[in-house]
């Protein structure tokens, strides 16, 4: 594995893979690595010839008040974990990713005003602040994202489209611990009583998907055993419980024929936990 840090040598590698005929996969990360992530560079080494993996904590997708000075930080581990099935590493300092004079941002519309859009306002711009330079830079084939961050999937999704990214998008499940909880690079923050309470947002999802199959077809019918459930877990504090459209994260009042997201944020203490589940009633 090639540890790269300068962006125009990554770019210069990349490209030169191009030309040579060979396919890149891309993975992008912010490191402390869990089997989650594991599981889209293993997919993304059975698709392309070539992966990379990114590391890097962005600062523009924290908010000043989030978490991004305390986030969980191991290159040593991350780089022993992905030696042996990553060609890559491309982790680039902050000041060479962000020069201190840019003018250019993103604005995102409806995409941005439900879900995490609406509790973490500035995030997603962030996120694809990032993810329009890594692409530009890296020039993959195919970029591999976690289900874990829906909202993101779809944001991302639409930035590809309406900017003519040249490259094929690959949502990969969300990898859980045995009891349900999402893995996420975060859940290192919970104490012992806060790691046993963590499953219930997994919990009220699959409430959620309960009602769905059970053919509830008001979302707020199903939204509110959602909420009643986390409260009687003792959860008091939620940001969110919401069922939308999977395609746009559009209002759904009946669940009819359109693919919906469950999807949660909660907190347990300082830490904030996120999860979804996806519903197709043509595959119920
Ligand atoms: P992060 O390092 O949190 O920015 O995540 C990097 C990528 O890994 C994103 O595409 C996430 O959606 C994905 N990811 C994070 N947690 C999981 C998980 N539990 N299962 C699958 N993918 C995940």
């Amino acid at each position: 594995m090639n540890v790269v840090e300068s962006l125009s040598e990554m770019h210069t590698i990349a490209v030169h893979l191009r030309t040579e005929g060979k396919s890149i996969g891309f993975v992008p990360t912010m490191g402390f690595l869990h089997p989650g992530h594991v599981s889209l560079v293993e997919k993304a080494r059975k698709e392309n010839d070539i992966v990379i993996v990114s590391i890097f904590v962005n600062p523009p997708q924290f908010g000043p008040q989030e978490d991004f000075e305390a986030y969980p930080r191991d290159m040593e581990r991350d780089r022993t974990l992905l030696e042996s099935f990553t060609d890559y590493l491309f982790c680039p300092g902050t000041f060479h990713m962000y020069r201190p004079d840019e003018k250019i941002g993103f604005h995102i519309d409806d995409l941005n005003k439900v879900l995490c859009g609406f509790f973490r306002p500035g995030h997603f711009e962030g996120v694809l602040r990032v993810l329009a330079k890594f692409f530009h830079l890296v020039v993959p084939h195919r970029v591999y994202l976690g289900q874990k961050d829906f909202q993101q999937t779809v944001v991302v999704r639409r930035m590809v489209e309406d900017l003519f990214f040249d490259l094929t998008m690959i949502v990969c499940p969300t990898m859980r611990e045995s009891d349900g909880l999402a893995m996420s690079s975060r859940n290192v923050y919970l104490s012992l009583e806060q790691r046993k309470k963590a499953p219930c947002l997994y919990g009220a999802l699959r409430l959620g998907l309960y009602f769905l199959l059970k053919e509830e077809k008001n979302s707020q019918v199903i939204i509110r055993h959602m909420r009643d459930f986390l409260e009687r877990k003792g959860i008091d504090r939620i940001d969110y419980l919401d069922l939308r459209r999977a395609r746009d994260l559009g209002e759904v009042k009946r669940v009819e024929s359109d693919p919906v997201v469950l999807a949660g944020a909660i907190w347990l203490g300082s830490t904030r936990l996120i999860d979804n589940l996806l519903f197709d009633p043509y595959e119920a």
